[in-house]
């Protein structure tokens, strides 16, 4: 023992070494660490914090990164890893006692509501990067319908058309599907009577669109959206119940504010307004009702509604109402959504429910 000791001494020698080197430079790495100023992202609300100190509120506002913006879906304000290269769809859902459930609606980045003719609503449901196998039940166009569409440059989707409808297709040259000539891509479900039964997915949608030549046009404009939510003020308007008295029973809209998810829970008809995909209640993240002249066009009843031009909004977002004004300047001008001081509405990100109703509608808030 003491002869190998006495061989091997100098390798021990250096063994010991390089352990107490290996933990002095540990330490002098560990230490090194702890004083570095931390990187920038890693607690966005100090860093908000410290610049909102620094600057004004408005230069702070020019100064937020860009990059951010630019990962979030223009329609819904939610992060995404890429901004979606195929155009915007925009279908018309039918919405009578006998359409519902709704599918795929909870999935569409932003949905319409408005008046067809009999007192029911129909919906347009806007898929940007919302994506859906089953949507529908799809039904017939509509001018004001076709008009909103243009708002997101968005293909619009149907099957058939009233003859107003038809006109307008002809006179603006707007780029539609229509399942009536095309069919492939749709599909009618036989445990629903028609014409309540048709249906069809964002990625056949997304198909014809290309098919057909029609997935060129990608830029969308979008909505406005906040980073956080704003300090509220005793002077702000709370609402936590709002109804929409569409003329019949069957098509009331209401809406009913959950503190805990700062969102709103969906009725129609006095039920939970459900979306068959999910089997789920449908919430909206933000609500505006918009005001249009309304005027009955034909012996069928069907509705003319000034969508462009401008009128009244109410907004109802985190559990607060505001008042402001929509204007919508041409065909492919996206509506503005401004305050009370011309401000454009910002919104927190989440689903945007645009209610479009005539001027003389009641609504309880
Ligand atoms: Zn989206």
């Amino acid at each position: 023992m003491k002869h190998w000791f006495k061989r091997n001494q100098l390798y021990l020698l250096l063994l010991v070494f390089a352990i107490a080197a290996g933990i002095g430079a540990y330490y002098y790495i560990n230490h090194a660490l702890e004083n570095r100023v931390p990187p920038v992202g890693v607690n966005d609300k100090e860093e908000d914090h410290l610049s909102d100190m620094a600057n004004s509120p408005s230069k702070n506002e020019e100064e937020q990164p860009k990059e951010d913006d630019s990962m979030r879906c223009p329609l819904d304000g939610q992060a995404v890893s890429s901004i979606s290269q195929d155009r915007p769809l925009a279908v018309m859902i039918g919405n009578s006692p006998a359409a519902r459930p709704v599918y795929g609606v909870a999935d569409a980045d932003l949905v319409y509501e408005a008046l067809v003719e009999g007192g029911i609503t129909r919906l347009l449901a806007v898929y940007y990067h919302g994506q859906s196998a089953r949507i529908g039940s799809i039904r017939s166009a509509r001018p004001y319908f076709i008009t909103l569409a243009q708002d997101t440059g968005a293909v619009y989707v149907h099957v058939g058309e009233s003859p107003q409808a038809e006109t307008f297709f002809k006179e603006y040259g707007i780029d539609h599907l229509n399942e009536m000539p095309i069919t492939r891509g749709f599909w009618r479900v036989n445990d629903r009577v028609p014409p309540h039964n048709l249906f069809s997915s964002t990625e056949n949608m997304h198909q014809l669109a290309k098919d057909f030549n029609m997935n060129d046009k990608t830029e969308v404009s979008g909505f406005m959206f906040e980073k956080e939510v704003p300090a509220a003020s005793e002077d702000l308007r709370k609402s936590e119940e709002i109804i929409i008295y569409y003329p019949e029973k069957y098509s009331q809209v209401k809406y009913v504010y959950q503190e805990d998810t700062d969102d709103y829970l969906r009725y129609m008809g006095g039920k939970a307004y459900i979306d068959g995909s999910k089997n789920s209640q449908l919430r909206a993240k933000n609500i505006i009702i918009q005001y249009v002249n309304t005027k009955v066009i034909d012996g069928e009843g069907r509705l003319a509604m000034a969508v462009m031009g401008e009128g009244k909004i109410l907004v109802f977002k985190n559990g607060i109402a505001y008042e402001g004004k929509w204007s919508k300047s041409g065909l492919e001008e996206p509506t503005k959504y401004n305050d009370i001081n011309g401000e454009e509405m910002k919104f927190p990100p989440g689903q945007i429910w645009i209610q479009i109703v005539p001027g003389d509608t009641r609504i309880d808030y």
